[in-house]
């Protein structure tokens, strides 16, 4: 039996964005801007990363907004966030480990 799937989990965050103002409570400096990495993974060792998404969190209402849903400079330092973080190396963890097994079997035989 093999279990497989994706997990999510939070790898960085930016705090303050500029003008940061959430779009419902319109609170000041309330938004924290948190990249979400994907990866999929067989019995839960990493395999290889799937997509990484940004996702503004306001400190107040505790609401999620994506990109889309934020105005003008907000969604400019989303995107630049999400430019700037990189996958984890150990994402690859499986699919290093398989890749190391296949050379050490070519050069044993
Ligand atoms: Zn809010």
């Amino acid at each position: 039996m093999i279990i497989y799937g994706r997990s999510a989990e939070k790898v960085r965050a930016q705090e303050h964005l500029v003008p940061s103002s959430c779009p419902v409570c319109n609170t000041q400096n309330s938004l924290i801007g948190v990249v979400l990495m994907c990866y999929a993974h067989v019995w839960y060792i990493p395999f290889f990363p799937l997509r990484k998404r940004v996702v503004a969190v306001c400190g107040h209402c505790k609401g999620n907004y994506d990109i889309g849903q934020l105005r003008g400079e907000n969604a400019q330092v989303c995107t630049i966030l999400k430019q700037n973080v990189k996958f984890p190396v150990w994402y690859w963890s499986l699919a290093i480990i398989i890749g190391v097994v296949i050379v050490v079997s070519m050069i044993v035989r």
